[in-house]
C-alpha cells in the first residue's frame, strides 16, 4: 500500500528517528546480533580464538599393520592387525578404546533395538472407502527379518601386548576397552595386536556403508569393505574418548596413522585399496602393469581391464589365492574392494605437480555409464576442491560400483548409480552418478583430509562437502541440476515444521540430508554470494581448510577462520542458521511517498488542487449531487466562502514566499529546490532469520536500480526495518530478492505493488471403482465377442 503524504522537509529527521525504535524491550527480548561467545567454548592453547590450532595443538596417531583374508564361499573375513599408538595428548591414559564397527550388525545392537517401528500409515486407494490399506515395502520388511537373524559383529579372538601376552579387553556394543598393564605416558607408544573374524554383510538386504552384492546371473560377488578391522577410538582435547557409539547415522571419529595391508583373496579377483599397491608384479598381469603405465600420462582413461576381459572373468573358478599388498599414508581410515567381475579404467591426473592415478572399478551391470563418466568425475573433483581448498595429497584416487549406494574412505569411494540392463539411462541416474563421484571423492577433503568429528557434527564434513559439490556441479556443464546449494531448493524444508537447528548431534538429527547436507550448503553458497562476496568468502575458506588440513577442527574453529579471514562478524549468520530453526520469509509490507513541498506557493498549491481533485467521490456524494440545493434556491444566502479558492495564489503568498527565501541559505535553497521523492519502503521479517535486504527498484521512466543493504539493518529492530529511497524519479515496483538468493520461502510478499504468484494446474477425474456387488455381477456377465 502507498500512502501520498506531504509534510516539510524538518518533519524528515523525525521519521527516520522513529524507524529506530529499539526492539531489546523487556517484553519481547530479540537478540539476533548477539556474539556467540556464550554458546562456543572458550578458546584455549589448543584452539585460538582466531580459529587456528593453537601453540599446544596435539593429536594422537595410531600405524596399522594388518593382515586379512576374505572368503568368498563363506564371505567371512579373518584378520590380524598390530596397532602401534601414540599417545600425543599431556595426560596419561591407563586404557585404550577401540571401536567395532561390525557389531551395528548384531542382532541385539544398539542400532536394531532402538529402530523406531517403520510407519504403517493408511493409504486408501481413492475412490475406495471399503478398505483402508496400510503399505510397507517388501525391502523394509526383509530388511527387518534379516537384521533380527544375520549373525554379524566382530568376532574377537585375541588381544596381545607385543610380546605377545594377552592383555584384558571388555567389549561395550560398539566399542572395545584394552586395559594397559601401565599407564601409556605422554609421549610414549605402545604396540599391540588383535585377531577376529567377522561374516560380511549383504548390503543389498541388510544396508550399510559397506558389504558384499550377490549377482544372480553370473553367481558371482562384488565385495566393497569397510569398517573392517578394529579401529582406533579418537582421544582428544574436545571430548577425551570419543564415547558416542555407533548408531548408524553419525560416522566417524578417527585417528591418522600409516597403514601397511596385505589381502588375502580368490586368485582371480581384483582388488582397489586406500593406498598404493605394493606388489603390481605379483598380482596383476604384465598387459595390465604396461596399460596402468600408458595410463599415467594418457588424455583419456585407459581400460586396465577391458569390458569383454571382464566379461570373460564372470566365468572364471579360482585357482588359488593371491595376496595384494597395500601402503597408505597418513590415512584416517583403510577400505578396500574385491572381485573377479570388475572392469578398471585409469589415468594419471596432474594437480600441482601431485600425479594422482584416477581410477573406477565397475562391473558389466555398470556400462556403458560408468567407463565414460566416472574417473572423468573424479579427476574433475581433484581439480575444483584442490582450488577451494588444497591440492590433492594422495597418490590415487578411485571410485567403485557396488552395493553401496555412495560412501567415502580415503583414496576410494563406493558409488551405486548403474543404468537400466538394457544399458539405457535416465538423466537422473546420469546426473545421479556423476553427482555422487564428485561427492564422495570430494570426502577426501573433508572428513578424510580436513578431519572433523562425524560422530557428533555431520555438517562439518557433508555440508562443507555438498556445498563444493555444487561448485564443481556448476563447472561440469552449464544448468547442471544440482540438487543442493541453490537458495530456492531449500525454501520449502526451511518452512517445513519438524527440524532441528544444524547444530544437532549426528544421531539426532530430523530430516538428515536436508539438516545436515542440503541446508549448511545453501547457507555456505549464500555467505560467499550474497553476504561476504566470492573473493572474501573463498580466500576465507581456503584458509580452514589449509589450517586444518590432517587436524581436528571443531565447529568453534570454523565459525571463527571464517570470521577472522574475512574480517567480517558472523555470528548474527551462524546463529540464525546453524543454531535456530528460522527461515528466511522478508516480505516488503508497504512504501510511503514523501513528496518535499517547495513553498513556492504557485507550485504547491497546484499540487494541492490536483490533489484535491483525485479525492474520489464518496458514493453519498455521488447520489447527493443532482439534488436541488437551498442555497440555489435562494441566492442571497451565498457570500464570500460560496466563492472562496482557497487554492488560488494571492498576493501576499508571493510576498511571503519572497521573504521566507530570505531567511535561507544558499545550500537550504538548494535543497528546497532538489525536487527529490523521499520513499519509505517497510520491511517485515516473518520468517525469523535476519539476511540482507537485495532490492531492485523499477522506475516510472523504464530504468532500474539495485541495492544489497547488509543484514546489520536489521540490528535495532529484528523484525520491522524500513528503508528511504531518495530519488527524483517515480518508483513503479520494487522486488525484494529479484535472484533468488536468500532463500526466501514465501515470493508473494517480495513484491510492491503486490503480484500474483504463478503456478499451473491440472483438472482431474476422480476414478469411480465399482462396488463389490457391481464386480460380482461384472464376473457373472462375459464380455461381449469381437470386444478387443
Ligand atoms: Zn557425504
Amino acid at each position: 500500500m502507498t500512502l501520498y503524504t506531504r509534510l516539510l522537509l524538518a518533519c524528515l529527521l523525525c521519521v527516520s528517528a522513529t524507524s529506530r525504535a529499539a526492539a531489546q524491550s523487556k517484553s519481547a527480548p530479540s537478540d539476533k546480533f548477539r556474539q556467540l561467545e556464550e554458546e562456543l567454548p572458550t578458546p584455549n592453547d589448543y584452539r585460538t580464538a582466531s580459529g587456528a590450532p593453537g601453540n599446544r595443538y596435539w593429536q594422537q596417531r595410531a600405524d596399522y599393520s594388518i593382515d586379512a583374508e576374505l572368503d568368498d564361499a563363506t564371505r567371512r573375513i579373518t584378520a590380524k592387525e598390530a596397532v602401534t599408538y601414540y599417545n600425543n595428548s599431556p595426560d596419561a591414559l591407563n586404557y585404550l578404546w577401540l571401536q567395532l564397527d561390525q557389531n551395528l550388525f548384531e542382532p541385539g545392537s544398539e542400532a536394531n533395538t532402538t529402530r523406531a517401528a517403520p510407519s504403517f500409515t493408511p493409504t486408501p486407494e481413492p475412490g475406495d472407502e471399503y478398505t483402508e490399506s496400510r503399505r510397507i515395502p517388501y525391502a523394509t520388511l526383509d530388511r527387518l527379518l534379516a537384521s533380527e537373524t544375520f549373525q554379524g559383529g566382530h568376532r574377537v579372538t585375541a588381544v596381545r601386548d607385543a610380546k605377545g601376552n594377552p592383555l584384558r579387553f571388555t567389549i561395550v556394543r560398539t566399542m572395545m576397552r584394552i586395559d594397559l598393564p601401565a599407564p601409556l605416558a605422554p609421549g610414549a607408544n605402545t604396540t599391540f595386536s588383535v585377531e577376529w573374524n567377522y561374516l560380511i554383510n549383504d548390503a543389498k538386504q541388510l544396508g550399510g556403508r559397506s558389504g558384499y552384492e550377490f549377482f544372480p546371473r553370473d553367481g558371482n560377488y562384488i565385495y566393497e569393505i569397510a569398517q573392517w578391522f578394529p579401529r582406533m577410538a579418537a582421544y582428544n582435547d574436545v571430548s577425551g574418548w570419543q564415547h558416542k557409539q555407533f548408531l548408524g547415522s553419525g560416522e566417524f571419529t578417527l585417528e591418522f596413522g600409516n597403514y601397511r595391508v596385505r589381502l588375502t583373496v580368490p586368485d582371480d579377483h581384483v582388488v582397489a585399496a586406500t593406498g598404493v599397491l605394493q606388489n603390481p608384479q605379483e598380482v596383476l598381469t604384465a598387459q595390465q602393469r604396461q596399460r596402468l603405465k600408458q595410463a599415467e600420462t594418457a588424455r583419456e582413461p585407459v581400460f586396465i581391464i577391458t569390458p569383454q576381459e571382464a566379461k570373460q572373468n564372470e566365468s572364471s573358478k579360482p585357482k588359488g589365492k593371491k595376496t595384494w599388498v597395500f601402503q597408505a599414508e597418513n590415512v584416517r581410515d583403510f577400505a578396500f574392494a574385491s572381485s573377479r567381475k570388475f572392469i578398471w579404467d585409469a589415468q594419471g591426473y596432474n594437480v600441482e605437480g601431485n600425479r594422482v592415478m584416477a581410477m573406477s572399478l565397475s562391473p558389466a551391470e555398470g556400462e556403458p555409464l560408468w567407463s565414460k563418466y566416472s574417473t572423468h568425475a573424479i579427476m574433475h573433483t581433484l581439480n575444483v576442491y584442490s582450488r577451494y581448498s588444497f591440492a590433492y595429497p594422495y597418490p590415487v584416487a578411485q571410485s567403485i560400483n557396488g552395493p553401496v549406494g555412495g560412501m567415502e574412505y580415503p583414496m576410494i569411494c563406493f558409488n551405486g548409480p548403474r543404468p537400466e540392463p538394457d544399458g539405457t539411462y535416465t538423466a537422473r541416474i546420469k546426473y545421479g552418478l556423476i553427482s555422487v563421484v564428485i561427492h564422495e571423492v570430494g570426502h577426501n577433503y573433508f572428513p578424510m583430509i580436513v578431519n572433523s568429528d562425524e560422530r557428533q557434527w555431520t555438517w562439518m564434513d557433508e555440508g562443507l562437502n555438498t556445498f563444493l559439490q555444487y561448485l564443481a556441479e556448476q563447472e561440469w556443464e552449464t544448468n547442471y541440476p544440482s540438487r543442493r546449494g541453490e537458495p530456492q531448493n531449500i525454501a520449502e524444508y526451511m518452512a517445513s515444521e519438524a527440524q532441528v537447528p544444524i547444530m544437532t548431534n549426528s544421531e539426532s538429527v530430523l530430516q538428515f540430508g536436508n539438516n545436515a547436507y542440503g541446508k549448511p550448503a545453501t547457507a555456505l553458497n549464500i555467505l560467499r554470494e550474497t553476504v561476504l562476496g566470492r573473493e572474501q568468502f573463498d580466500f576465507a575458506f581456503r584458509e580452514y581448510a589449509r589450517r586444518w588440513k590432517f587436524k581436528r577442527p571443531m565447529p568453534a574453529d570454523f565459525f571463527h577462520t571464517m570470521e577472522d579471514a574475512s574480517g567480517v562478524d558472523l555470528d548474527w549468520f551462524w546463529r540464525g542458521w546453524f543454531y535456530t530453526t528460522d527461515h528466511v520469509d522478508i516480505a516488503i509490507e508497504g512504501v510511503r511517498l514523501y513528496a518535499l513541498d517547495t513553498r513556492d506557493p504557485e507550485v504547491d498549491k497546484a499540487a494541492q488542487r490536483k490533489e484535491r481533485e483525485s479525492r474520489p467521490q464518496t458514493l453519498s456524494q455521488q447520489r447527493n449531487a443532482p439534488l436541488p440545493k437551498r442555497v440555489d434556491e435562494f441566492p442571497t444566502l451565498k457570500d464570500f466562502y460560496n466563492t472562496y479558492d482557497e487554492f488560488a495564489v494571492t498576493e501576499r503568498d508571493r510576498e511571503e514566499y519572497q521573504k521566507f527565501l530570505q531567511t535561507l541559505t544558499p545550500r537550504e535553497r538548494e535543497l528546497l529546490k532538489s525536487g527529490m521523492n523521499f520513499y519509505v519502503v517497510e520491511f517485515k521479517n516473518i520468517g525469523g532469520l535476519v539476511m540482507p535486504l537485495i532490492l531492485r527498484v523499477d522506475y516510472a521512466d523504464g530504468t532500474n536500480e539495485e541495492m544489497r543493504i547488509p543484514a546489520e539493518i536489521w540490528r535495532y529492530d529484528n523484525f520491522n526495518v524500513s528503508k528511504l529511497i531518495i530519488t527524483k524519479k517515480e518508483i513503479a515496483s520494487i522486488t525484494l530478492d529479484p535472484h533468488l538468493e536468500t532463500a526466501d520461502t514465501d515470493l508473494s510478499n517480495n513484491g510492491f505493488p503486490r503480484r500474483p504468484v504463478k503456478s499451473r494446474f491440472q483438472l482431474y477425474k476422480e476414478r469411480v471403482r465399482p462396488n463389490p456387488m457391481q464386480r460380482e455381477q461384472q464376473k457373472q456377465q462375459p464380455e461381449a465377442p469381437g470386444k478387443p
